[in-house]
C-alpha cells in the first residue's frame, strides 16, 4: 500500500530491486491479483493530499567514540531488528542482542503466515546488519534465567525491551477451559514450527472450525485451515502441521466479528486477497454494509468488497470462509471438550455452531519483565516515547521498550520501524544529556559473565548453521527450509 509519487520519481527502479519483499511494481505491471491496490493507492491521496515539506525522518546522529554507547536489545523480532538497525547507522555504537530462543527473527519465523513467504524476506535488510562486528548476538540466553535485568545494566549503557506481547487475550465466558478452544497463537506457533507450540493437537477431523475475532491472524489462521496441502507444501509450513493438514476434514471456517462489518479488524489488502484463493469461496453473512459519507477509504474499501462477497454465488465443491458480524460468543458449550460455541445474536437470540475445535483470535497482552513497570491494563510497559517511566511518570533511567510490549499488539511488521526510530531518538538524547554515561562492562567482561551464569549462547554464525541446515533439508523435497521444532536439535545444527 506504499505510492510512489511520479511527480517526483525518477523511474530508476532502484526501489524495485532494493524492496525487500519485492512489493513495488509499475501500475500497468501489477498482477491481477494485486490490481485492487491502484485504486486504493488513488483513493487514500483523494483524501489525504501529499504536502511538501512533511516531516522525514530525524537525521542520524553523528558518530561516537567506539564502546561510548552500549546498548542491549531484548528479543531478536523485527521489532529488536529495526531497533538494531536504527541505533547501529551511528558508527561507534556497540549492539548486543539477546533472545531466548536459538533463531531469530520473532514473528516473521513464527508467525507470518508461510503463504505469505515474500514477507519473510524482509530479513535481507536485516542479514547484513547482524553480520556487522558491532553486533553482538547472544541467542538462546534468557533474561531472567541465564541473565537478569540488573546483569544487562552492568554491561550495557542502555537496555531496550522489544519482548512482544506474547500472551493471549481471554475470552471470559463459561467453557473457556475445555480442551478444543484453543488461542489462534497456539495453532499459528504449530504451524510455524514455534518450539514452545510444536507438541499442540488440534482436531482437524470436523468439517468446521469457528475462529472469534476477525483480525488479519483469523485470517492467516483461516487459510492455512483450508489452503490445498500441496501449495502449502511449497513453504516453510512445519512438517508436523503440513502432515496432519494433509489429513484434515475441515471444509468450512467460519470468523466471527462481534460488532459489524464496518468494524472488521482484517486489513483491506489481506481481506481482498482472499477472493484469490483457490477453490475457496468467501461468504459474508450480512446484509449491514452500507457506506456512510463519512466513513475512512479502509472502511468503504471494506464494506464495497465485503458487498462483493456477499452478491457472489457459492461453488459447489468449493470450501469456504464464512464471515458473521454482530455475533458475540457467549459460551463453549460441551462436557470434556468443546463441542460448539454459542454465540448471541442482536434481539437476544442464541445460536450453537457445532465444532470441535475454536480458536480465539481476539489479540495478545504483553508479560511483566523482571525489575520493570508493567501496565495491567493494557499489558503493555508504560513509556514516553519509548523511555520507559515508573508509575510516577519519572523515567526509568537507561531502559526502553520498542514494538508491541510499548505499544500493544496492533501494526505490521514496517510499523516497528517508525517505532523503534522514536525509541531510539528518545536514546539518543539521554546520551547527549550526559544521562547514559556511567561505567559498564565491554564485551569481554559479558562473555565472562555468561560463562560464569552457564549460559550457552548461540551466535550470528550458529544461527547461520541452523539456517543452512534447514534449507538442506528442504531442498531434497523443493521446500524452502524444514524447520528444527526442538531446541536440541537446534543446538546442534548451530554447533554444526
Ligand atoms: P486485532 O487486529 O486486534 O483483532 C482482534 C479481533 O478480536 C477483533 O475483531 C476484535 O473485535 C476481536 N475481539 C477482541 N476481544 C474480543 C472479545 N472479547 N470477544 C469477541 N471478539 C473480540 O488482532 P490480531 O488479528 O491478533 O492482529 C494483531 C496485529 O497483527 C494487527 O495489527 C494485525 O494487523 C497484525 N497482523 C498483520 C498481518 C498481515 O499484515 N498480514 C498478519 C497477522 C497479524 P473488536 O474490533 O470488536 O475489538
Amino acid at each position: 500500500m506504499h505510492f510512489i509519487d511520479p511527480e517526483t520519481c525518477i523511474d530508476c527502479g532502484a526501489c524495485m530491486e532494493e524492496c525487500p519483499v519485492d512489493a513495488i511494481y509499475y501500475d500497468e505491471d501489477l498482477p491481477a491479483e494485486l490490481a485492487i491496490f491502484r485504486d486504493m493507492n488513488a483513493r487514500y491521496f483523494d483524501r489525504h493530499p501529499l504536502t511538501a515539506g512533511e516531516p522525514v525522518s530525524p537525521a542520524d546522529h553523528p558518530a561516537v567514540e567506539p564502546g561510548a554507547l552500549r546498548v542491549a536489545v531484548v528479543g531478536a523480532g523485527p521489532a529488536a531488528c529495526y531497533a538494531v538497525a536504527a541505533l547501529t547507522r551511528t558508527p561507534g555504537v556497540e549492539v548486543d542482542v539477546y533472545e531466548r530462543l536459538p533463531t531469530p527473527f520473532g514473528l516473521v519465523r513464527a508467525g507470518v503466515a508461510p503463504d505469505h513467504q515474500h514477507t519473510k524476506s524482509v530479513v535481507d535488510i536485516f542479514n547484513r546488519m547482524f553480520g556487522d562486528s558491532r553486533v553482538g548476538c547472544h541467542f538462546n540466553v534468557q533474561i531472567g534465567r541465564d541473565l537478569t535485568h540488573d546483569d544487562l545494566m552492568a554491561h550495557h549503557h542502555a537496555v531496550i525491551y522489544a519482548v512482544g506481547a506474547s500472551r493471549s487475550r481471554e475470552l471470559g465466558i463459561p467453557g473457556e477451559r475445555l480442551p478444543g478452544n484453543s488461542p489462534a497463537a497456539d495453532f499459528v506457533g504449530w504451524y510455524n514450527g514455534h518450539p514452545d507450540h510444536a507438541r499442540h493437537e488440534f482436531d482437524l477431523s470436523a468439517e468446521r472450525v469457528v475462529i472469534v475475532g476477525n483480525g488479519n491472524v483469523a485470517l492467516d489462521a483461516a487459510r492455512v485451515l483450508l489452503m490445498d496441502a500441496a501449495e502449502l507444501a511449497g513453504t516453510d509450513i512445519a512438517q508436523h502441521a503440513l502432515d496432519a493438514l494433509s489429513n484434515s476434514s475441515i471444509r468450512e471456517v467460519v470468523i466471527l466479528g462481534r460488532r459489524s462489518a464496518r468494524y472488521g479488524a482484517y486489513s483491506v489488502g489481506e481481506f481482498a486477497a482472499l477472493e484469490h484463493l483457490p477453490g475457496i469461496d468467501v461468504v459474508v453473512d450480512t446484509n449491514d454494509l452500507a457506506d456512510l459519507p463519512d466513513d475512512d477509504v479502509e472502511t468503504t474499501l471494506k464494506l464495497e468488497i465485503a458487498r462483493r462477497y456477499a452478491q457472489r454465488e457459492a461453488n459447489p465443491g468449493n470450501k469456504r470462509i464464512v464471515f458473521r458480524f454482530d455475533t458475540t460468543p457467549v459460551e463453549i458449550t460441551g462436557t470434556d471438550r468443546a463441542e460448539g460455541i454459542r454465540v448471541g445474536l442482536a434481539g437476544g437470540m442464541t445460536e450453537v455452531l457445532d465444532t470441535p475445535l475454536i480458536l480465539r483470535s481476539i489479540g495478545y497482552r504483553g508479560i511483566p519483565s523482571p525489575g520493570l513497570p508493567f501496565d495491567e491494563d493494557r499489558g503493555v510497559i508504560p513509556n514516553d516515547r519509548g523511555r520507559v517511566v515508573d508509575p510516577d511518570g519519572a523515567p526509568v533511567e537507561g531502559v526502553y521498550v520498542t514494538g508491541w510490549i510499548k505499544r500493544g499488539p496492533r501494526g505490521v511488521i514496517g510499523t516497528n520501524r517508525t517505532c523503534a526510530e522514536e525509541t531510539v531518538e528518545s536514546l539518543w538524547q539521554d546520551f547527549d544529556g550526559g544521562r547514559l554515561s556511567g561505567q559498564v562492562g565491554n564485551r569481554e567482561a559479558l562473555r565472562q559473565t555468561l560463562a560464569d551464569r552457564g549460559a550457552d549462547p548461540v551466535g550470528w554464525k550458529g544461527w547461520r548453521a541452523i539456517d543452512a541446515e534447514e534449507r538442506r533439508r528442504g531442498s531434497a523435497t523443493k521446500r524452502p527450509r524444514i524447520k528444527f521444532v526442538d531446541i536440541a536439535e537446534m543446538l546442534a545444527a548451530a554447533r554444526g
